[in-house]
């Protein structure tokens, strides 16, 4: 799928495209190539897809038609479609059906999009590749034998693949930029509070976004704009008032890249090369690249795997095996809600369930979850100190390239690790968007981050785009 959002909707204004054409062909690629890449676990109703076909049809009619109006997409699969299922990637909602769209889904709806199918994720978003979903991995569509990335996989590589021009997926701690930067597509994570998520199942609250996947960055722009606004439903939603609308300046022009975070002990030399490259052709095309140093940069993964786990623990506790998803039996109801919650959770899952217990329990609450946070209210102070000198902050979006099925799988420090650039974007909340930045010799994507202070997504968009025509 190599046209823009906007070409497609021209072509579906002039009538040259027609809208069942369009989804039929998305359909004829997934079923052509998903086989072998696994990147969806399940198409949507007949009755959902032709009702929003009909809908988008009236749009169009009407003069009503978005730039997204009649044009397919797939949704993380931790994302509520009413009437349809949502696992999660986990085996305890392999027969939940949603009871309610999220809000983000009524936005598509209204848009007039069209949504295909639910992506696979690593369950219950916990994982950097895909290969913690409780359905099967996916794969790389650049080298099969890799893995997509994590956790939204399936949603960026049924974008890399060609299967839909646009998905959705969650980013707790890089869950879209990891999986965009492994893929060769262009992920967002949104501001924490800009995207409502109501109606998307939980991990880390305090650190969980909602955002795009698409081929470019316009056109990750322009799923941003639907997606994007206040929501009485997300008590975290940052209120309309707060929103500025009258952004200064596109005329910034400084990125501060963190030269001692970046260039460490155990960066893949590619990855370090290719960043430099890109580096350089920011500053070639007029950009002043400034050195900015963070004290706690180092402490941010630490910090995360403190705060996300505790988060999810607790998150984690309404799969009890009653008021929705499996139900095993047992001869008391803690005997049900043990062995429902054991057959029904994958080893990460109750491993981020016990440390997260562990760090909020009396006695080690003080020393670990306190201290976490007082760690993270340092970092927020720093990125604030450092964004008075730099407009965003480039980083690699990931210390390596795709990495091979089943090489990190074991060894969750490893893994773990492949989210060092990525994580404290979450911590502090601000936005952060992965390009492609090009590829390794052997033709494995990479990709560029850039940062950005709260609510400016926007100067995210203007530097990407700049980017994206040097690469
Ligand atoms: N890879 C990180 C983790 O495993 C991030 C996951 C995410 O962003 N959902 O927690």
């Amino acid at each position: 799928m190599n046209k823009t959002l906007k070409q497609l909707h021209e072509e579906l204004k002039s009538g040259s495209l027609t809208i069942e054409a369009l989804v039929e062909s998305c359909r004829k690629t997934i079923s052509e190539k998903d086989g072998d890449i696994h990147a969806l676990l399940g198409i949507y109703s007949e009755e959902l897809i032709n009702s929003q076909i009909s809908r988008a049809k009236e749009m169009f009619a009407n003069g009503k038609a978005t730039t997204l109006t009649g044009i397919p997409i797939v949704l993380k699969d931790n994302i509520l479609v009413k009437g349809e299922h949502a696992t999660g990637g986990s085996k305890i909602l392999e027969n939940y059906i949603a009871t309610y769209d999220a809000t983000v889904v009524k936005k598509l709806k209204e848009a007039g999009t069209i949504l295909i199918g639910r992506a696979n994720m690593d369950e219950f978003a916990m994982g950097t590749s895909t290969e913690n979903s409780a359905y099967g991995v996916t794969k790389n569509p650049n080298d099969i034998t890799r893995v997509a990335g994590g956790s939204s996989g399936g949603s960026a590589a049924v974008v890399a693949y060609g299967g839909v021009p646009m998905a959705l997926g969650s980013d707790t701690g890089g869950s879209i930029r990891g999986p965009a930067a492994f893929c060769g597509v262009v992920g967002l994570k949104t501001t924490y509070g800009n995207v409502s998520r109501s109606g998307v199942m939980s991990m880390g609250s305090s650190l969980d976004q909602i955002g795009p996947f698409g081929n470019s960055v316009s056109d990750v722009e322009e799923v941003y704009n639907i997606i994007s606004g206040y929501d009485v439903k997300d008590s975290t939603s940052i209120p309309e008032e707060l929103r500025d609308k009258k952004q200064e300046g596109s005329n910034k022009k400084v990125i501060g890249v963190p030269w001692n975070f970046v260039d460490r002990k155990g960066i893949d030399a590619d990855v370090l090369v290719n960043f430099k490259a890109g580096i350089e052709k920011m500053k070639s095309a007029g950009y002043t690249i400034k050195d900015v140093s963070f004290k706690h940069l180092e402490k941010a993964l630490a910090v995360y795997y403190i705060i996300a786990p505790a988060e999810v623990s607790s998150n984690q506790a309404r799969y009890d095996g009653i008021r929705y998803g499996l139900s095993l039996p047992g001869d008391t109801s803690i005997q049900s809600y043990f062995e429902s919650r054991t057959a029904g959770f994958g080893a990460e899952v109750r491993r981020r369930i016990l440390i997260g217990t562990y760090v909020l329990s009396s006695g080690y609450y003080d020393a670990y979850y306190n201290k976490a946070n007082l760690v993270r209210g340092l970092l927020q102070k720093e990125f604030e100190e450092v964004f008075k000198d730099a407009d965003v902050i480039a980083m690699p979006t990931t210390p390596s390239p795709a990495f091979k099925i089943g090489e990190k799988i074991n060894d969750p420090l490893l893994m773990y690790l492949e989210d060092i650039f990525t994580v404290p974007v979450n911590i502090v909340g601000v936005p952060a968007i992965s390009i492609p930045s090009g590829k390794t010799e052997s033709g494995l994507p990479l990709g560029m981050q850039f940062i950005a202070p709260n609510m400016r997504e926007d100067m995210l968009f203007t530097i990407g785009k700049d980017f994206e025509k040097l690469i």
